[in-house]
């Protein structure tokens, strides 16, 4: 396995450019790294904060050899990347996580088939290619579900749910997607998530489990910690472990969860990359999660992830902007002085889109961060 350490000074090539490189590229400019961002979209967060930028889509062999000669070490901020692209950068440059594991995370049939390998708790599922596989699932099921797409699927993007009583060839008709996953309901008592980071000697360490609240299928409030038993807690950490290591993982990783009534926890889904629910790190604890990355990428000793004090992370939608180029008045947010605001530059407000988010400290920051999102939303536009 390799231990080579990549010290502040060197470059980390990013394959992509959004808001999550753009994080990490601040977190690299403070340790004293050089950051070159590889982006396929205009006007990328991340493109004001790197050192350098190649503007070409991913599978421009030009774009491939430049990535290649200029990073010392690469990662990606996020999964949808071509097979073919992760390969070729893996060729010419350490890449972590490796271009398998990242493949993986972003197809929910491989992400799923894994889990069931590895004997990891998981919604039932059944892969479908026809109408008539998904008649075949649907009568296995014999019950409500979730009709997912294998590729590009996020932010519930992708996904239907069923009662189990519609016409299958109808439902497949209308699907429109070559190849799906068919996932039971899951009648969760509450949704967490686990950021965990990787090193390449194998070391690990998670940070406190947090619990995650939706909007429209968009990650709304995250509360940090979780208010969870202890064993649950332990129950979290131990499969995400489980999982990192089962990859031979080198990198962050978040972990979704869906706890069951019953105490049990069940895996949704894996982000190969620092994710939306851990952004309270960088406010709360003594190591970000993009430090983490960083860390753990360049072969560092992991930071610790210790919580300083309690957090609620809430994300700013475009939904909140009083108009598309019209930014809310940031005192609803500034006057409460125990409140972070992150905003990742971008110029348009479109109504799901992430502009950013806030993160609230210490005493009542639940009620604190609802007063905002209230106050936001009533200012806001009333679309979504
Ligand atoms: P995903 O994009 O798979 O993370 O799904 C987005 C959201 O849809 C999740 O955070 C859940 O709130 C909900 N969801 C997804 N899959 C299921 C399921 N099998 N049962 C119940 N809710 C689900």
């Amino acid at each position: 396995m390799s231990t080579t350490i990549f010290s502040p000074g060197s470059t980390i090539g990013i394959l992509g450019g959004g808001q999550l490189a753009r994080m990490l590229c601040m977190e690299a400019k403070r340790m004293g790294y050089r950051t070159l961002v590889w982006t396929g979209g205009l006007e990328a967060p991340a493109m004001a904060l790197c050192d350098a930028v190649i503007e070409l889509p991913f599978d421009d062999p030009n774009a491939i050899a430049q990535f290649i000669a200029a990073a010392d070490v690469a990662t990606a901020e996020f999964e949808n990347i071509p097979r073919a692209t992760l390969d070729a950068v893996a060729a010419g440059v350490t890449l972590r996580p490796g271009a398998s594991a990242i493949a993986t995370c972003a197809n929910r049939e491989q992400e799923k088939t894994f889990l069931r390998e590895q004997n990891i708790p998981c919604a039932p599922f059944w892969i479908v290619t026809s109408a008539d596989e998904l008649a075949q699932a649907m009568h296995d099921l014999q019950g409500p579900g979730v009709l997912k797409t294998s590729a590009f699927g996020y932010d519930g993007k992708g996904q239907k749910k069923l009662t189990g009583s519609e016409d299958p060839a109808v439902v497949w008709q209308e699907f429109q997607a070559p190849r799906a996953i068919l996932e039971g309901f899951i009648s969760f008592q509450s949704e967490l998530s686990v950021m965990i980071a990787r090193n390449a000697s194998g070391e690990v360490r998670c940070f406190d489990p947090v619990e995650n609240h939706h909007r429209h299928h968009i990650l709304d409030v995250t509360i940090a910690p979780a208010a969870l038993p202890p064993e649950v807690r332990l129950e979290a950490v131990a499969i995400a472990t489980r999982i990192v290591n089962a990859f031979d993982y080198v990198g962050l990783m978040g972990v979704e969860f869906f706890l069951q009534p019953d105490g049990d926890l069940l895996v949704n889904e894996m982000a190969p990359r620092p994710h939306n629910s851990g952004h309270h790190t960088i406010d709360a604890c003594e190591t970000s999660q993009f430090e983490q990355q960083l860390r753990a990428v360049c072969g560092l000793a992991l930071g610790s992830t210790r919580l300083l004090c309690p957090a609620v992370m809430l994300n700013l939608l475009g939904d909140m902007w009083p108009a598309v180029e019209q930014a809310p008045d940031w005192s609803i947010v500034l006057d409460d002085r125990s409140a972070a605001l992150h905003l990742y530059g971008k110029k348009r407000a479109i109504e799901r889109r992430k502009m950013g988010h806030a993160t609230f400290l210490g005493e009542h920051a639940r009620e604190r961060a609802e007063k905002v999102k209230a106050q936001l939303l009533e200012a806001g536009r009333p679309t979504l």
